[in-house]
């Protein structure tokens, strides 16, 4: 059976940068999800349509297929008292922001002085060129209830929380 939607595949997958130092990669068992949803990065849903259980292969993933490109707009500069509260802030930290459009979003402080921070919405990996080896571990159809929900479910087909 190969990938397509309405179908749920399990991949193995190792994420490196173009140095080959090590992102991301899936935990024992492999990654599962549903093909087509829009679950993983597009350009990584193309490159598994149509494989098939047992496949394994390599793909370069340019930043606009993957976690999009850095843009200076998601750069901002912002008055200390608009920063989280009750800790040092210092470069390197992350924190859980709101956007403009409402949607939460994970931001880095970059830089601080006594007037405020400068703080990067960007993805932390825009801009990244994404290095994947990937085996297919298996591919199944999906179940009305997974297409519905837009993700799949475990192996059993329990339903998520
Ligand atoms: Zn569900």
């Amino acid at each position: 059976m190969e990938i397509g939607i309405h179908r749920v595949a399990t991949i193995n997958y190792t994420l490196k940068d173009k140095d080959g130092n090590l992102i991301d990669g899936s935990s024992n068992g492999g990654f599962r999800y549903l093909h087509g949803a829009g679950n993983i990065i597009p350009g990584l849903e193309k490159a598994l349509e149509g494989k098939r259980k047992g496949e394994l292969f390599q793909i370069v993933i340019r930043p606009e297929d993957g976690y999009g490109v850095r843009n200076s707009r998601n750069i901002h500069k912002i008055p200390l008292d608009r920063l989280p509260q009750g800790q040092a802030i210092k470069p390197g930290m992350s924190y859980q922001a709101t956007a403009d459009n409402g949607q939460g979003i994970v931001v880095t402080i970059t830089r601080v002085d006594d007037e405020g921070a400068v703080i990067d919405a960007n993805h932390p990996l825009a801009g990244v060129s994404l290095y994947f080896d990937i085996e297919v571990l298996d591919v199944r159809e999906a179940d009305a209830e997974e297409i519905r929900h837009g993700h799949a479910h475990d192996t059993e087909g329990r339903a998520c929380a």
